[in-house]
């Protein structure tokens, strides 16, 4: 066995990136945007912002690509890091009772679910991406029974308000019909004052970039039917809000339910 052998193929079957030495990619390109190169120890791809770098990781998230251990650590240090841009950039801290419901011109009676309002924690794992269980989410719903996105009401779109102060970690614009992601066009803050993550799925079009500061109230995106189970006709149009608080690295579901029934509209804003 030469060296190539004992050295380079255990490292490709334990599934470390290994870029070889003729200039063909190993499987799993994807991971080499977070690993270090084997020979060199410097990043394989080197991402100019922690927003950058926070949306690879949840890209790998999602799609199974990363190990629930090395995604921790690594969601760790990026949201330190990104606390530390939030407050360079001129962000400043909203408490909870500055907060805004994510869909202008509706409030909490537009959440559906019945006594819980669909929301379930249990068996939900931010780590398990896209395959995650549970529904530790609302779902908010627009007037729009010919599912044309537009509201019944005023024929026009619904905009997506932030609910919190932050910075946008992550978002997908480039879902497309048909994919298996179901989130579609989606868009996570992250919220340092309450060390909060908030995501927002099926939007239509997205209005804002990785790295941005966000105030309660700006508007992020409009509501859509973007997402494996969102476009299928028996799906109502809705905004869907997950709202996780993180501690040591560990993204875990909070019910905010109280807090959206008490807080502002922003529909003039
Ligand atoms: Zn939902």
């Amino acid at each position: 066995m030469n060296l190539y052998c004992r050295l380079v193929l255990p490292l490709v079957f334990c599934g470390v990136v290994v870029y070889l030495p003729f200039g063909h990619a190993a499987a799993q390109p994807d991971l080499a945007e977070l690993t270090e190169s084997p020979v060199t120890k410097k990043p394989v791809l080197d991402l100019s912002s922690p927003a950058e770098r926070f949306n690879a990781l949840n890209s790998l998230v999602r799609d199974g690509k990363i190990g629930r251990v090395a995604a921790r650590s690594e969601l760790k240090r990026l949201l330190a890091e990104l606390r530390g841009e939030y407050y360079r950039k001129g962000g400043i801290d909203f408490l909870k009772d500055t907060w805004v419901f994510p869909l202008a011109g509706y409030d909490a009676r537009a959440m559906g679910g019945g006594r819980n309002k669909g929301y379930i924690a249990s068996g939900y794992d931010f780590f398990s991406g896209n395959r995650h269980g549970g529904h530790p989410s609302f779902d908010i719903f627009i007037h729009d029974r010919n599912q044309d996105c537009l509201d019944d009401r005023s024929g026009k779109p619904v905009r997506v308000l932030s609910l919190t102060g932050g910075i946008v970690v992550a978002l997908e614009r480039e879902w497309q019909q048909g994919s298996g992601l179901r989130g579609g066009k989606y868009i996570w803050i992250f919220d340092p004052t309450n060390d909060l993550l908030v995501y927002y799925a099926h939007n239509s079009e997205l209005f804002v970039k990785l790295g941005e500061i966000i105030k309660p109230g700006d508007q992020l995106a409009i509501v859509g039917r973007s997402g494996y189970n969102a476009e299928k006709r028996r799906s109502p149009s809705h905004l869907h809000l997950t709202v996780l608080r993180v501690r040591d690295g560990l993204p875990l579901p909070v019910n905010v339910y109280r807090e959206l029934a008490k807080a502002g509209t922003g529909t003039e804003r």
